[in-house]
């Protein structure tokens, strides 16, 4: 099949896109770069099955073509991390609903089978814990920016199952939870590419709040093994899944555990939310754990990667990148 991966060139995007070419599929990347890395595409350098277009999907003339020429299209193309969408709240909102509104409407005009990738943030605050795919969400105030994010995504994910219902185009509703693995840039706030970065380097590892808020952690080779599978299962169609680790972790236990791992001599320090984000406008999520019953059920999927694999493999790859 020849696939479009929209952000292709992103952390998940591409690990998608390796997977998809050594199952032997043709997969065009469309990516303006933005957050996305050419390096991340480096597995797949020179794969003839492989071509990627610089480029954004809120140009429409770039993308019609992409998505009438491909089989079926992953739209992964996003803002990403919470800092980023802390910093540049206006691009988070348009990036998001525009970039799916424009990938949709051409799935809808070529009846291409669309997956999206939307976010466990559109859980927020619920505490009924593990959060079901069908469960109510708790979103803070819209003063709160963070929560755009959130609702941006909900609203694309209300966009992407309407069509579905007027026209049966087929799509399917990823919920990613916190995916990590190689590659993940240390860049736009994530905890564990920043915990094993200053574990190796000796650094003090910050802990926003008091550490007591949780996570889990899911491979990112594990998260685009599900994302296939969702595609290809017709069962998966018209269906919102949650996709992710469900091995919850404490944000402080997670930092010990990295400095054990990697034998550091840091320190953990407690860093209040007003300082990490002075602007304001941050609310954290105290505790966001999945159902996987459904993912599980429909396509038989569950991760496989332990944490402890997780912080290996990244703090091996970090020691190769600092040259230590
Ligand atoms: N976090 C932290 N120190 C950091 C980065 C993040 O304590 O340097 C915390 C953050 O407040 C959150 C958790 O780690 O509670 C996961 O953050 P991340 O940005 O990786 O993903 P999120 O779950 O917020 O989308």
């Amino acid at each position: 099949m020849h696939f479009l991966v929209t952000g292709g060139s992103g952390f998940i995007g591409g690990h998608l896109t390796a997977l998809l070419l050594s199952q032997g599929h043709r997969v065009t990347v469309i990516d303006d770069l933005s957050t996305g890395l050419i390096t991340n595409l480096a597995d797949s350098d020179g794969n003839p099955n492989l071509r990627i277009i610089i480029g954004s999907v809120l140009d429409k003339d770039v993308l019609e073509p992409l998505v009438r020429e491909a089989d079926a299209v992953y739209h992964l193309a996003s803002a990403v991390g919470v800092r980023l969408i802390m910093e540049q709240p206006v691009s988070t909102i348009e990036t998001i609903f525009q970039g799916t509104d424009s990938v949709l409407r051409l799935a809808a005009r070529y009846r291409r089978k669309l997956l999206i990738t939307s976010t466990s943030e559109v859980y927020g605050k619920s505490e009924d814990l593990p959060f079901r795919e069908d469960g109510d969400r708790l979103e803070g105030p819209t003063t709160m920016h963070r929560w755009a994010y959130a609702c941006a995504k909900a609203l694309d994910e209300f966009l992407v199952l309407a069509h579905h219902k007027m026209s049966r185009l087929p799509v399917v509703v990823v919920r990613l939870f916190n995916t990590v693995g190689p590659r993940q840039s240390a860049q736009y706030g994530m905890v564990i590419p920043r915990f094993v970065e200053a574990a190796l380097l000796g650094q003090p590892l910050t802990v926003y709040g008091d550490g007591t808020q949780t996570r889990c952690f899911c491979h990112v080779r594990d998260v685009v093994r599900a994302l296939d599978r969702l595609m290809t299962t017709p069962a998966a169609v018209g269906e919102v899944f949650n996709v992710g680790s469900d091995q919850e972790v404490s944000i402080r236990d997670l930092a010990v555990r990295v400095i054990e791992l990697t034998g550091s001599r840091s320190e953990v320090q407690l860093l209040p939310y007003s300082r990490a984000f002075p602007g304001g406008g941050f609310e954290d999520m105290t505790r966001r754990v999945p159902s996987l019953e459904k993912i599980h059920r429909v396509v038989g999927w569950r991760p496989e990667a332990s944490l402890d694999d997780i912080l290996n493999e990244v703090a091996a790859e970090k020691r190769k990148i600092l040259d230590l």
